[in-house]
This record gives structure tokens, C-alpha cells and sequence, in this order.
């Protein structure tokens, strides 16, 4: 069994506030927010992070940017960010490849 916590998410082994998810992503709220809207959008395959994606994984990119579009949309967000941490050193705590969603208010730009 993977001992990878959204993997477990994904099983549901381990509960979570899901807001939409389909045959290859997931997205749930993520559980310490950073921001009034705050969502993690995943793809259900086990992917470490951007660093770990072949060519193959590329349609689910474009997937999981869809899933975002329609999650901002179902949220009523009409300004959002899309943010990626790709290891350690950039702020990826979790290792399965992630996307945070965040809104509901001003956000500054990181760069
Ligand atoms: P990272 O820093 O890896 O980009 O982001 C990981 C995110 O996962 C963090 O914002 C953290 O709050 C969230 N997170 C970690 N464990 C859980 C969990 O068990 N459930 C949910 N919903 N979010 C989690």
C-alpha cells in the first residue's frame, strides 16, 4: 500500500472535503487554507511533481488545467492563482504532484 497521503486521499482511506474530481483528478480543499478559497487540484495517477512527468502525462496537464477552470468557476472566483511547488526547496512538502488553487482574495505576486 503507498504511504503517499493524497494517494490515500485518493482511495479514500484518508477523508477529505472533495469539490470535484473525475476519472483522472481530484480536487479537495486543502486543510490548513492559505487563502479564503484554497484547493488542491491532483491527478490520480501517483506523479512526484512536474520534475517526474513524461510525454505521456502531458494530456493529463491539460486535464488537470480544465479540472482548475471548472473548479474556480464552480467557487464563483473570477481572479485566481495557480501555484506548483516542484521540490523541497521550492516548498513541496507533499510529494505527489499538486495543484493549489487559491482565491477569494488579494494575492500578491510571488515574482
Ligand atoms: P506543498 O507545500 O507540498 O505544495 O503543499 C501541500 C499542501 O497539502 C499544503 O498546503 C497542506 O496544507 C496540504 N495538505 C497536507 N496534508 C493534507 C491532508 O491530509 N489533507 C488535505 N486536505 N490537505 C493536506
Amino acid at each position: 500500500m503507498s504511504d503517499c497521503i493524497f494517494d490515500k486521499i485518493v482511495a479514500g482511506q484518508i477523508p477529505s472535503d472533495i469539490v470535484y474530481q473525475d476519472d483522472a483528478v481530484m480536487a479537495f480543499k486543502d486543510i490548513n487554507p492559505k487563502a479564503p478559497t484554497h484547493i488542491l487540484i491532483i491527478p490520480k495517477k501517483h506523479i512526484v511533481s512536474i520534475s517526474h512527468l513524461t510525454r505521456e502525462d502531458l494530456p493529463l496537464m491539460g486535464h488537470m488545467m480544465e479540472a482548475a477552470k471548472k473548479v474556480a468557476a464552480h467557487q464563483g472566483l473570477q481572479a485566481y492563482k495557480l501555484v506548483i511547488n516542484t521540490g523541497a526547496d521550492a516548498g513541496q512538502v507533499v510529494m505527489h504532484l499538486h495543484m493549489h488553487l487559491l482565491g477569494g482574495k488579494k494575492l500578491e505576486t510571488p515574482v
